[in-house]
């Protein structure tokens, strides 16, 4: 699987599929999401190959993991992020593949910091907070 940045100054590839995929309405999510969950693949470390040098922002998030996110300096697009607490893993974010709706979310996570309006699928498992 192949993605990158709005731009193209990014491009990724991806030598195996996700572990586990995640719709996430955390606050820093709706950040990034514009308003919106983010959708997340969990995906190895080792797999991910990135051309390019994305930007990074690093904070403590609502989970209490120090998280690293990446996203183009130039266009914007959010990317990867990881925690410091879990450097075998990263999050990629679907919406930088090349062909984003290839991996459906399995799981909704925190659904407490949901907006009202919030859709959340019924037939998925749903966490209020960050599940263990
Ligand atoms: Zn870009
Ligand atoms: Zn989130």
């Amino acid at each position: 699987m192949e993605g990158g940045c709005r731009c193209g100054a990014i491009r990724y590839r991806l030598a195996t599929g996700p572990v586990a995929t995640r719709q996430c309405w955390c606050r820093d999510c709706q950040y990034w999401a514009c308003g919106n969950a983010s959708v997340n693949l969990i995906v190895p470390r080792a797999a991910l190959q990135v051309e390019g040098t994305p930007l990074h922002y690093e904070s403590l998030a609502d989970s209490g993991h120090h998280m690293r996110r990446s996203f183009c300096g130039t266009c914007g697009s959010a990317l990867f992020s990881e925690a410091r607490e879990n450097l075998d893993y990263l999050v990629v974010r679907a919406g930088s593949l090349d062909l984003p709706g290839q991996f459906a979310p399995q799981a909704v996570i925190w659904t407490d910091s949901a907006p009202a309006w919030a859709v959340i699928d019924a037939a998925l498992p749903a966490f209020p907070r960050q599940p263990a």
